[in-house]
């Protein structure tokens, strides 16, 4: 039993956790509130400012971040926390808006250019100087984990590169399941798999261990439990605090194990066609990519147990597993998804084969030892 267990996210969560936002101690005076286009016709924004009105904080929005973040965004949002002088960050909404803000903390009290820092695909892997500023996650979603997790995933051109280290934890970060009720259902779908996904890999990862994995059972066993009712009706608390529950389980997870080649594979996909949303991506190739474990038997036994906590007693083999994904991907309706449908074309798949080595570190940590041949193949039969 070996386990390198650092979480230090103060993490709220609750059903109407955002109206008592106000009472928490702030990292300073005046923050740049980071989200989503849409964020504002929602409400959830006014409901965020409400809360900094009551707590006497003063604010600046930046709300352009786009569902596939890019690095220009980061770069305009810390010349304005500089210009602004704010003292930290508040990200709302998704992965992107948190990751955005994670993104800026770290812009805001360094020089030069983020790419800089990245330490995978062209990123010039130098050391960051000076500590980010503190950053406050609201989470309006439940897939990322970002909430409980140090990573942000951010792309440049076709390079879509996963960052994150001790100092970019959020201070503070606020899940209200409430805030979900507004996800459609195709989202809250793609989402719950991102959270499944993450709890997934995080059990079958080189470097799990007894810490991270009561974190990803747990989160498994509610999402098996919950996300197909979540999807169905989007008004279900119990199903929509469960989901989100899971959620953030998982960003626990990613925190003390992590992901694998599944992540790495959609990156690739995702960087060449940003309108891919990340968990459709991975539901695509989901498929390929257990089968491909169970048939090599690389974590026969992980995969046996995983099938059982999805709701199949009787599993006995890892196939199992992947036939529970399957079902629960037709009880959410998200069976069929088609690459093509997003602009993916065939003859591109060998570039985003390599793209993805190129710009994955997850690979290393995969119980598959996968060559070039094995991710090009995963592609090539995840394609519709
Ligand atoms: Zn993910």
């Amino acid at each position: 039993m070996n386990f390198n267990f650092y979480m230090p996210s103060r993490v709220i969560f609750g059903k109407g956790s955002l109206n008592n936002l106000h009472k928490q101690k702030f990292p300073g005076k005046k923050a740049l509130i980071v989200a989503e286009v849409f964020m504002k016709e929602i409400g959830y924004l006014k409901r965020l400012e409400e809360q900094l009105d009551k707590a006497d904080i003063s604010y600046i929005l930046f709300d352009k971040i786009v569902p596939n973040p890019i690095k220009e965004h980061v770069m305009e949002g810390a010349d304005i926390v500089k210009k602004e002088k704010c003292d930290f960050i508040i990200g709302m909404g998704g992965g992107s808006s948190i990751d955005s803000a994670k993104s800026i903390a770290i812009m805001s009290t360094n020089e030069g250019d983020f790419w800089d820092y990245m330490t995978r695909g062209t990123g010039k892997k130098k050391a960051i100087p000076n500590d980010p500023i503190p950053v406050i996650a609201v989470s309006t979603t439940s897939g990322t984990g970002t909430e409980a997790d140090p990573w942000m995933v951010i792309t440049n051109g076709k390079e879509k590169v996963g960052f994150g280290y001790d100092k970019t934890f959020p201070y503070l970060s606020i899940v209200d399941p409430e805030l979900m009720k507004s996800i459609p259902p195709k989202l809250t779908a793609y989402q719950g798999f991102d959270a499944l996904f993450h709890s997934a890999e995080g059990y079958i990862n080189k470097i799990a261990n007894e810490m991270s994995d009561l974190f990803a059972l747990k989160s498994i066993e509610l999402i098996g439990k919950s996300l197909a009712k979540a999807v169905a009706n989007g008004e279900d608390e119990e199903a929509r605090e469960n989901v989100a529950m899971a959620s953030t389980l998982a960003g626990i997870v990613q925190s003390v194990s992590d992901c694998t080649a599944e992540h790495s594979i959609e990156h690739g996909l995702s960087a060449y066609y940003p309108k891919l949303e990340h968990g459709a991506g991975l539901i695509a190739i989901s498929r390929e990519y257990y089968t491909l474990l169970a048939e090599s038997h690389d974590c026969d036994e992980k995969m046996i147990n995983m099938a059982k906590i999805l709701g199949k007693k009787d599993a006995s083999k890892p196939m199992d597993f992947v036939n529970a994904l399957v079902e629960l991907q037709k009880a959410c309706g998200v069976d069929n998804i088609k690459l093509s449908d997003y602009g993916v074309k065939r003859e591109d798949l060998p570039a985003i084969a390599q793209n993805s080595k190129f710009t994955s570190g997850l690979y290393e940590t995969d119980p598959h030892d996968f060559s070039d041949e094995d991710i090009l193949r995963i592609l090539e039969k995840s394609y519709k």
